[in-house]
């Protein structure tokens, strides 16, 4: 009983305060308004969020509050979130392949930005979507890949059409009276800025190829997060190189820019706080959470291997470095992070590690897999 103190000074504090048996996934506010002021000031055009890589109502509510006026929605749960959470907002339905029902769902809540990488897709939005909704024109954005480069992961075999194709649906969106843009996605953590200068060329030569120019082009996310200690990724570079190259490919004359981070704006903002279950006979670590939970997507993306590790006082750890194999709390052999990661020699059962930068496709991917997966959230003023 007493007072309960819901905001913590850091990870450090709430361990020492609470010694948590189940994760805790940490959320500072002040870092993620900071990165989405960084977008604002330094991306040249319009900021929206991706709102699949992190729902949670803080995310969106801060954003919002730090100026984010647009969100790319892929569901009708996105869309309504966003309706909800914030009804002025611009929601892009970036999502190239919908279900008849969902269109109508869309179309109901007024969306008028559409993305497509298919003919059957686009005669389907021709069929359902009107050229205007609410006084305001529809606009329809072919969604065009390359082959991948620079990305730790390739959206490109999910989604997007050739250039050529992008160059024809491009036309069908103009002649049937919608608004032609154009977008794509580079793949996810794309540390290259060389990835968008070459997606940004070859929309050019669509808009020649087409005979449309493009009202807008949104050059997606992919912006990378700080996942390896040490290399902080150059956010300002790659504006600057997504600047320079649309207003050379363009001849100074560019399509109104767009982007759409998830992982950019909000994974660095939240930190995962686990605790170790046993360290079998001194060799591999074995954590109470793991692929089935808040690390979903480390075999797919790599490491995070920015992390701390603390004893149940809050102390860090100081032990030399040492590479270990760490196991997350199932019973399944696939529930086991990459390779090693370089841990305290002197961790101990009960210790705490600390992952940061795990805000973006961990609480969403969180399951319950073999009776784990409560995961508990906590606010913070800082990580570290
Ligand atoms: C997932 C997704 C994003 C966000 O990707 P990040 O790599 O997290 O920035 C942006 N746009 C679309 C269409 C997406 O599907």
């Amino acid at each position: 009983m007493g007072h309960h103190k819901t905001v913590w000074d850091n990870p450090a504090e709430l361990i020492r305060q609470t010694q948590p048996e189940n994760p805790v996934m940490v959320f500072a506010p002040t870092v993620l308004q900071d990165r989405a002021r960084e977008f604002l000031d330094g991306f040249p055009g319009l900021v929206t969020y991706a709102v699949k890589s992190n729902p949670d109502e803080a995310v969106v509510q801060n954003l919002v509050t730090a100026g984010i006026s647009g969100f790319d929605v892929a569901s009708p749960f996105e869309i309504d979130l966003i309706g909800r959470l914030a009804p002025q907002a611009a929601r892009h339905y970036h999502n190239p392949v919908r279900a008849r029902s969902e269109i109508a769902h869309a179309v109901r809540a007024g969306i008028t930005s559409w993305s497509v990488d298919s003919r059957s897709e686009l005669e389907k939005l021709f069929d359902m979507v009107p050229t205007q909704i609410e006084g305001r024109g529809v606009e329809i954005s072919p969604r065009f890949k390359l082959p991948v480069l620079g990305a730790v992961y390739d959206f490109g075999s999910k989604f997007g059409a050739t250039p050529a194709l992008a160059a024809e649906l491009l036309q069908l969106v103009a002649k049937r009276g919608y608004i032609p843009s154009l977008t794509f996605h580079p793949g996810t953590q794309c540390v290259d800025p060389a990835a968008w200068q070459s997606y940004i060329t070859v929309a050019r030569e669509i808009c020649d190829d087409s005979g449309v120019a493009a009202r807008r082009l949104n050059v997606g996310g992919g912006f990378p997060s700080h996942r390896v200690g040490g290399v902080e990724p150059d956010l300002q570079a790659i504006f600057a190189a997504i600047r320079d190259t649309a207003a050379r490919a363009f001849d100074g004359n560019a399509p109104d820019l767009v982007c759409e981070p998830g992982r950019g704006l909000c994974a660095d903002a939240f930190s995962l706080v686990t605790r170790v279950k046993g360290i079998r006979d001194g060799a591999s670590v074995f954590l109470n959470d793991g692929v089935y939970g808040g690390l979903a997507e480390l075999p797919v993306v790599g490491n995070l291997d920015r992390l701390e590790v603390f004893d149940p006082q809050g102390r860090p750890r100081q032990g030399d470095a040492a590479g270990r194999v760490i196991f997350g709390p199932t019973c399944d052999s696939v529930d086991r992070l990459p390779g090693e990661l370089s841990l305290p020699a002197d961790i101990a059962e009960g210790d705490y590690v600390v992952f940061h930068g795990a805000g973006a496709y961990s609480t969403v991917t969180n399951t319950r897999f073999n009776g784990f997966g409560v995961m508990a959230n906590a606010t913070v003023m800082a990580l570290s």
